[in-house]
Order: structure tokens, then sequence, then C-alpha cells
């Protein structure tokens, strides 16, 4: 294992304030949206209705994203974080900078 887990952390940290940013921002925009609703025609109530579940499906992206992190925090702590979960080889630096919460190695990813 060669991977530097403060380095991990910190790219984990750093996406993982990201993620929550973007959140913050994009629960405002929903309730912009509802606002709206009242006071326009049907057609652009149609477009607020596909933002919406643009925005929610974008929303459980991101959750989905802030559970993978948790996990890799787990697996810090577990001294397992870097090691693909299929066949144990370790995940290229590379790979883990692009996103630090992956658990598994480019092979066993697709
Ligand atoms: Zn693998």
């Amino acid at each position: 294992m060669n991977i530097d887990l403060d380095i991990a952390r910190q790219r984990l940290t750093q996406r993982k304030e990201e993620l929550v940013s973007l959140s913050d921002i994009s629960s405002e925009a929903r309730d912009t949206v509802a606002l709206d609703q009242q006071s326009v025609g049907r057609l652009s109530r149609m477009d607020a209705m596909q933002q919406q579940a643009m925005a929610a499906a974008t929303e459980r992206s991101r959750n989905a994203e802030l559970q993978r992190i948790a996990a890799a925090f787990a697996r810090i702590d577990a001294d397992e974080y870097g090691d693909c979960e299929r066949c144990g080889e370790q995940i290229p630096d590379a790979r883990l900078a692009i996103d630090p919460s992956v658990s598994t190695c480019i092979g066993c990813a697709k």
C-alpha cells in the first residue's frame, strides 16, 4: 500500500464539500421553481416539472456519491482504501485522483 491516506482524506473531504454546496444551491433552485409554478402557463409549468425531475435525478446521484465517499472514509479507517473491492489489486492513484470514492479498479468497474 503506497497510497497517501492524508491526500486521500483531503480529496474526499473536498469532494464532499463540493457536493454539499452544490446540493444547497439546487435546493434553492427547486424552491424557486415551485413558487413560479403558480404564476405561469401550462407550457412553462411542464418545463418547470421537467427541470424539477432533472434536479431530483442530479440530487439522487449526488447523494449516491456522498454515500460512496462515506464508504471510502470507512475503508481508510479499515486500512483498505485504494484496494479494488473485487480483485484486491491496488487502484492506480491517477484513478483515485479523478474520483477518490471509487472502490474498484478500471478492469473491475466494467
Ligand atoms: Zn479490480
